[in-house]
């Protein structure tokens, strides 16, 4: 077994399952967890707070390199603060979710978001930190050198119910078939945008987590892990 850290990159799209493996994973490695949805996410609500036109490039580009974009995983959930204030609530919302991957898809506003994004696994790593990052371009652009890579699928039908009661559990009222509806949407978005859209990396393992608990998901990653390490990889 190498000493080295340990970068792993799992993506895949709404409700597969990402964030709580990545969480998972993340406590068990102690580990950085970067969810760079939330990025997005924070880009989109000040673009609409602003009543920029989400569909100009240059304006939402100009929105991006003015504010202030943070957030921290902590044990009551993720944190997200936009220019210092906590809009961890708000970023979840419906109306967000339907713009952030119309601001997602501009080349600018990505080339941008894989730069800050590759530094904060850069850092982590200097600093003698493993990460754990999930999006939807972690293994094939953030950080194609990860040592593990993971990309998550799952019916859609399941993914719309996981969403549909998260958003229940936030408070947040929506209807399965707009939840079902925007997913949809979401996904043909991210599969077809030109600049690095949503698909399965070279090397990825995948995990089809329909039928799946937390635990079944793990053990798969856990047997990736271990043939990693017969190999001297991590
Ligand atoms: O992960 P989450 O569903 O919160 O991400 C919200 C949206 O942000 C995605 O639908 C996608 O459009 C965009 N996104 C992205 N690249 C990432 C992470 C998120 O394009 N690495």
């Amino acid at each position: 077994m190498t000493n080295k850290n340990i970068s792993i990159a799992i993506d895949g799209p709404v409700g597969a399952g990402k964030g709580t493996l990545a969480i998972t994973l993340a406590k068990k490695l102690n580990a950085l967890y970067v969810y760079t949805g939330a990025m997005y996410r924070e880009l989109a609500l000040a673009c609409l707070r602003e009543k920029t036109d989400i569909k100009d490039e240059e304006k939402v580009f100009e929105v991006l390199n003015k504010i202030s974009i943070e957030f921290k995983p902590t044990n009551e959930g993720i944190k997200a603060f936009l220019n210092g204030e906590d809009v961890a609530d708000e970023i979840f919302k419906p109306y967000v979710g339907k713009a952030v991957s119309v601001v997602a898809a501009f080349p600018k506003v990505r080339k941008e978001m894989v730069l800050r994004q590759r530094k904060i696994a850069e850092d982590a790593i200097k600093n003698g930190k493993n990460v754990v990052m999930e999006g939807r371009d972690i293994s094939t652009d953030v950080i194609p050198n990860a040592d593990l890579k993971i990309y998550l699928t799952a019916d859609i039908n399941i993914r719309a119910q996981r969403r549909f009661k998260q958003l229940e559990e936030r408070g947040i009222k929506t209807s399965f078939d707009e939840v079902l509806k925007d997913i949809q949407e979401r996904d043909r978005q991210d599969i077809q945008r030109n600049v690095s859209p949503l698909k399965i990396a070279e090397n990825a393992i995948v995990i089809d987590t329909t039928d799946d608990r937390i635990e079944q998901t793990m053990e798969k990653v856990e047997k990736a892990m271990e043939k990693l390490r017969e190999e001297n990889l991590i």
